[in-house]
């Protein structure tokens, strides 16, 4: 199995990309929802034209793709390999200046812009890296990081591989997309014109991690009517909806909530109360990781709605539930060779591979479920969408490593007949 390094060239495009400004903006209605995500876009367009991809394809939302063709004649699944332009917009991500800390030594970082410390007895995992090359922030933005390692691993790889011929591995497509951050990566993905069988996403953190599972979400508002007067003259009319919501808050069990929830154990999310005294809406967000345990949650809102309206009457209230994505591990479950490729290799690597399910969604989820199972594997980023974002450009190595192990185990890997590919 190859152990090959690549960090000189892993470190040039992680600097290169992540000091161009891409923050996406979920306020938007454009797509993708910045215009400063073009520009990575465009230089990516131009990098692999000179790499010399062939079916390079960027349309107008903002998706670029690209073919690197098979080695071999063998059939085997078209592999995709998926990464994100775009920062989160939870932090500054313009001006970016990345530091370099060649061989950490354990020692506190001086964040030259800000003056803060990344330091290991905040940030524990710093004590894995000693020895590593590290990227951090100089405090005044996010590194963004997340999910440009994704990006910088993927076309590292393809150079290699470029540069290797001799290296076995099927057709691979690439594909880089806008607006991950704001949960709309998936939305204008077009999974037939992308034309891989399966894929994976570069867009994981500390190494081994290999995540299949996701939350089930539903968002919900529940709304509760009042009835509006004066003040001061309100004595037997006003009807206050705020206190009608805090009611219904108050009937909910106070174990469902993010701050008592870890693990597999789900949450019902009080994310936001608005309104007035005469119509007041909360916002819930609904988590877990079984379609069951999801459900029930949905009946506990209607149910607490109709012990609402027992005791104030019919019209006293509503409760709307939209769904908002499904645990990928539904459909990744029929495509376990995915997970069981990417184990072997990290193994063979002396990884131990991470499966703990993701507390939240990845882009990956929603393409699973529109045909094209997409687990994530890790880059190696840490304390991502904010100051103290930093990365080993050595655990980059070590995923683009599992990358191009994975495109050659794809070609002698004894796929079961009938298995999908
Ligand atoms: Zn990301």
């Amino acid at each position: 199995m190859a152990n090959i390094s690549l960090n000189k060239a892993l470190l040039a495009r992680l600097l290169r990309y992540t000091q161009i400004y891409t923050t996406s903006d979920a306020s938007s209605q454009t797509v993708p929802s910045t215009p400063q995500q073009w520009d990575l876009l465009h230089l990516l367009k131009e990098e692999m034209q000179a790499l010399g991809l062939s079916d390079i394809s960027l349309d107008d939302k903002g998706y670029l793709f690209a073919t690197l063709p098979a080695t071999i004649d063998k059939p085997v699944p078209v592999l995709g390999l998926l990464a994100h332009v775009d920062t989160a917009p939870a932090f500054n991500g313009k001006n970016v200046k990345p530091q370099v800390i060649e061989r950490y030594d354990g020692n506190d970082i001086l964040l030259a812009g800000s003056g803060d410390k990344l330091s290991a007895k905040v940030f524990p995992s710093l004590n894995k890296l000693i020895g590593h090359t590290l990227v951090t922030t100089d405090g005044t933005s996010l590194l963004g990081a997340d999910d440009k390692s994704g990006i910088a691993i993927i076309l590292s790889v393809v150079e290699y591989l470029l540069a290797h011929p001799e290296i076995p591995h099927g057709k691979i497509r690439i594909g880089f997309t806008p607006d991950e951050e704001i949960g709309r990566g998936a939305k204008h993905f077009d999974v037939a014109k992308f034309g891989a069988d399966v894929a994976y996403t570069l867009d994981g953190g500390p190494v081994g991690e290999l995540q299949y599972e996701t939350f089930n979400a539903d968002e919900a508002t529940v709304t509760l009517y009042g009835r509006s007067v004066h003040p001061g003259y309100a004595k037997d009319t006003m009807i206050n909806a705020w206190t009608r919501a805090c009611e219904y808050q108050h009937l909910l069990p106070p174990h469902l909530t993010p701050p008592t929830s870890e693990a597999r154990q789900g949450f019902i999310f009080l994310r936001n109360m608005e309104g007035s005294t005469d119509e007041c809406r909360i916002h819930y967000a609904l988590r877990s990781f079984e379609r069951t345990e999801i459900e029930n949650y949905q009946k506990m809102l209607f149910e607490t709605m109709e012990k609402m309206q027992q005791k104030y009457g019919e019209q006293c209230g509503k409760v709307e539930i939209k769904e908002h994505y499904r645990n990928m591990g539904e459909v990744l479950v029929h495509y376990l060779y995915l997970i069981d490729i990417a184990k072997q290799v990290m193994e063979a690597q002396g990884i131990t591979p991470n499966i703990d399910p993701i507390r939240g969604g990845t882009d990956g989820a929603r393409l699973s479920f529109m045909g094209l199972p997409t687990p994530n594997l890790f880059t190696g980023g840490e304390n991502f969408h904010g100051p103290f974002e930093f990365i080993s450009v050595d655990t980059m190595n070590q995923s683009a490593n599992v990358v191009i192990n994975i495109a050659q185990q794809f070609t002698t890997y004894p796929f079961h007949s009938g298995e999908s590919l």
